[in-house]
């Protein structure tokens, strides 16, 4: 997440465990770089703000291209200030919390890899680091992230690569497939892809 704090990057394994606690200081949502998504968290986010996707382009959700292929991230609103981080009588809020981005829910997590499920990655420079609270990562979270991850990169690399999408219109292909498979999922009542408020 943040590009310009001093990263310290901590490697754990399965049974690690760290002493955490969240501050909401709102560091990680206030130093940049934008926040990277995938197809879930753009249509999570547009249904918890009663919004269509596409309604998001440009004002929350800009893509960036590398290499062919489009990545989504949350627009910065100035200063390395997240578009959804608040201000509340002088406290930082996130205006999508039950539905913030799965990065910003692993954070001070980072993931390493889908070929890596028993290692995660924490960031050595968050002020909650080292507090009273002893937690374990979070393993769960991370599967249904490499989920989401996979899902959304297999995809663009084959409409791309395969069958010849332009960038743009393969991200857009993504999230409208993205959009389907919540909706199905949600008829089956199966919960993996609508994580309303959990952390
Ligand atoms: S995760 Fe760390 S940097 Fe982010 S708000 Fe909590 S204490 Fe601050
Ligand atoms: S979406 Fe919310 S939690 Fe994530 S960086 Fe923005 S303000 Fe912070």
């Amino acid at each position: 997440m943040p590009s310009n704090m001093n990263h310290d990057y901590i490697k754990l394994s399965f049974g690690d465990k760290v002493r955490f606690k969240c501050l909401r200081c709102g560091r990680c949502c206030s130093s940049g770089p934008n926040v990277g998504l995938t197809a879930f968290d753009i249509c999570r986010i547009a249904r918890f703000l009663d919004l269509d996707w596409r309604e998001l382009k440009g004002k929350y959700v800009i893509a960036v291209i590398a290499d062919m292929i489009a990545i989504p991230t949350l627009r910065d609103k100035g200063g390395g200030r997240c578009v959804f981080l608040e201000f509340t009588g002088g406290q930082p809020s996130c205006s999508v919390y039950p539905v913030r981005p799965m990065r910003c829910r692993l954070y001070p997590f980072l993931p390493s890899s889908p070929s890596r499920k028993g290692v995660i990655y924490i960031d050595g420079c968050c002020p909650g680091l080292n507090t009273d609270i002893t937690t374990v990562p979070p393993w769960s979270l991370l599967k249904d992230y490499y989920f989401e991850v996979k899902f959304h990169y297999s995809r663009l690399h084959s409409l791309i690569f395969q069958e010849g999408f332009e960038p743009l219109d393969a991200l857009e292909k993504v999230i409208e497939e993205a959009d389907r498979l919540m909706t199905n999922r949600k008829r089956l009542d199966i919960s993996l892809l609508c994580l309303n408020g959990r952390r």
